[in-house]
């Protein structure tokens, strides 16, 4: 049997928790992996001043596959995400986050099987911000000014959306390959082109480019994000393969998280050329840290697509079935699988796992 090396970030809030759980029903399946447990984020930070200390990027580059647990951010305090800067540094362009709904979740919908491609490394998460009040806002006010630009912005915070024509190609592509791969039959490119014609503008022309040569295999279309709000929500049978630019990425991410049962439900996976760092969608939710309550499935079927990735198809299917037998009976599921009549008979994080654990061994 093949001996895996793999980066294993428990993270913080929930994330030592959702990572133990996910840790041992991956170890239930049989599959040998030794864990290199690197720490980062804001507990790491307290102690060395360090967010992402280079050990932990060494070991992600050495061992090419991590499991992360989620990283807080604290809003407004001025520290950048470690996330982002972990997919920036490791440049883990493209992030899919298939979100399909399982018998026994608690959605209004039925049917849903959407997978959403997220560009990972530029747009408004560039990080190129300048500060209200500050000398380097001013000068770029003047710079604006100087263009003959009739807009006055010396009173504001400035934040830079850089779309490239690279990036753009590779996310597009990255989807059809993945479309082409995975069997579906629709890619929709999602955008504000009507709008922003500079940036969202080259995205849609970049990827009506891309889509021609996939014509014959893979159906296209574009969408205008607000538009696909209201369609995701009133019809989301009709989407298939959806890629975005990074913010609409992450914030259709939710949306599209909240038609099959909440963030507790929706695994991801974000791709270099040759590293992969396998995550749930949702953050460190810090109000239920320690408290054994969240629903470990979001990281447990980031693992799943973690086994699939490093060959271990059978164990990949055994941890899948597993969870998705748990969550249709659900006797042994979370808060957020409970109905509000039943919701006393929850159980926790580790009550789940060993529910699944216990399904992997019959
Ligand atoms: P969040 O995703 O952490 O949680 C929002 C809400 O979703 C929670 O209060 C809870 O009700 C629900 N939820 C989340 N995970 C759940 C689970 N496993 N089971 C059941 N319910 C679950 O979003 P937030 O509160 O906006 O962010 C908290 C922190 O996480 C912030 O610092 C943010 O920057 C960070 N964050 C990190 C990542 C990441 O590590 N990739 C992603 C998103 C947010």
């Amino acid at each position: 049997m093949k001996k895996h090396n793999i980066t294993l970030i428990p993270g913080d809030g929930i994330g030592p928790e959702i990572t133990s759980a996910a840790v041992q029903c991956i170890e239930a399946t049989g599959v040998d992996i030794q864990w290199d447990i690197q720490n980062a984020g804001l507990d790491v930070f307290k102690k060395t001043n360090d967010l992402l200390p280079q050990c932990v990027v060494y070991s992600i580059k050495k061992n090419r596959v991590a499991l992360k647990g989620p990283l807080t951010t604290p809003v407004g305090s001025g520290i950048r995400s470690v996330n982002v800067a972990l997919r920036m540094e490791l440049d883990l362009y493209a992030c899919i986050r298939p979100c399909k709904l399982l018998e026994g979740a608690r959605s209004r919908y039925k049917d849903i099987d959407i997978v959403v491609v997220r560009e990972n490394t530029e747009d408004l998460y560039a990080g190129i911000e300048f500060n209200y009040g500050t000398g380097e806002a001013l000068k770029i006010a003047e710079l604006i000014s100087s263009l003959g630009i009739k807009k006055n912005i010396s009173n504001s915070a400035i934040s830079i959306k850089p779309i490239s024509e690279l990036a753009t190609r590779r996310i597009v592509r990255f989807a059809f390959e993945y479309a082409v791969k995975n069997n579906r039959k629709k890619v929709t490119v999602v955008h504000k082109a009507n709008i922003m014609k500079a940036t969202d503008g080259l995205f849609l022309w970049v990827a009506r480019e891309v889509a021609q040569q996939y014509q014959e295999k893979v159906e296209f279309e574009d969408r205008i994000v607000d538009n696909m709000c209201m369609q995701l929500v009133q019809k989301p049978e009709l989407y298939d393969v959806l890629v975005l630019p990074n913010l609409y990425g992450d914030i259709i991410s939710d949306l599209c998280a909240g038609l099959i049962g909440g963030l507790g439900m929706a695994p991801g996976a974000n791709f270099g050329d040759n590293i992969v760092v396998f995550e749930a969608v949702h953050g460190s939710a810090p109000r239920y840290k320690g408290m054994n309550k969240v629903n470990p499935t979001a990281m447990l079927l980031s693992s799943v697509l973690m086994l699939q990735h490093i060959q271990e198809k059978k164990a990949a299917e055994r941890l899948y079935k597993a969870v998705a037998d748990v969550i249709k009976e659900g006797r042994y599921v979370t808060y957020d699988l409970k109905g509000k009549t039943d919701i006393a008979s929850a159980v926790g994080t580790s009550e789940m796992a060993d529910a699944i654990i216990e399904r992997m061994r019959r």
